[in-house]
């Protein structure tokens, strides 16, 4: 791993506002002598941007967002642009994440166009790509993950930041996380996906590949451990300040 560590805390829809403000305070004061060796980045909801984004201002931990909007100033009834996180000081934002796509019928194109927008704002994209367990045991986990991830990636240059989280669905918020090898075979084929878009040159210096589903403290060090993985989206550990402390300590060791 020759890529600073990357650790992304996805609160999603846990918190209130006022107990958003509390943990954000709280992991200025813990996590801020890691932030030197590993890039921590914090996704509150939209309603909390501002106010955490206060807290982590002073700090080196980075401001994200769990989801944003394509486009500028259309009439879309509830939709935060790419240019608005930008000025809410956001610097990544997580798009196609598997509770959107599955929930709120998020489709491929639409991710594409999310992460359009972001990387011309000066975004970085977090784009989540799994397959569910249906597709695992009917053997197209494979096809799944090349198809959302060159759909995602369709019209994308190459030439500004990207994330690609590998994300089996399975393992999301399951307490039962992939084997690190099977994640093994599937960033490889995320990062071959990626040759087959992208010159080297510009995967070497414009995007990272991370894994997510059921972090924790004693196990994301055995992600870290895989060539290509360099860094973990995390849920669930992420709301408990004493285990995200601690992960975060690990992935600096690691
Ligand atoms: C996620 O939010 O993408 C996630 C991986 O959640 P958890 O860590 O709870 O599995």
């Amino acid at each position: 791993m020759d890529k600073k560590p990357l650790i992304i805390a996805n609160w999603k829809m846990n918190l209130l506002l006022n107990e958003e403000v509390g943990l954000a305070k709280q992991f200025a004061v813990k996590l801020e002598r890691f932030a030197e060796k590993t890039e921590v980045v914090v996704c509150p909801t939209h309603l909390g941007l501002i106010e955490v984004g206060e807290i982590l201002k002073p700090t080196k931990l980075i401001l994200g967002a769990q989801d944003m909007a394509w486009g500028e100033n259309w009439a879309l009834t509830g939709g935060v642009s790419a240019g608005m996180l930008r000025e809410a000081g956001v610097r990544y934002c997580i798009v196609g994440h598997s509770e959107r796509r599955r929930n709120l019928g998020e489709t491929d194109d639409m991710v594409n166009k999310k992460a359009l927008s972001a990387t011309s704002h000066g975004l970085t994209p977090i784009i989540c790509v799994g397959e569910s367990l249906d597709e695992r045991q009917a053997g197209k986990k494979e096809v799944k993950v090349i198809s959302q991830l060159k759909a995602a990636l369709k019209n994308i240059k190459g030439d500004q930041p990207i994330v690609v989280s590998y994300e089996p669905i399975w393992a999301i918020g399951t307490g039962i996380p992939a084997e690190p090898s099977e994640v093994a075979l599937m960033v490889e084929l995320i990062h071959q996906t990626l040759v087959d878009l992208f010159s080297l040159d510009l995967i070497m210096k414009n995007f990272r590949i991370i894994y997510g589903g059921s972090i924790d403290s004693g196990n994301i060090g055995d992600f870290l451990k895989l060539r290509y993985v360099v860094g973990g989206l995390v849920g669930t550990a992420s709301l408990n300040l004493e285990e995200f402390t601690k992960l975060v300590q690990v992935t600096k060791l690691s």
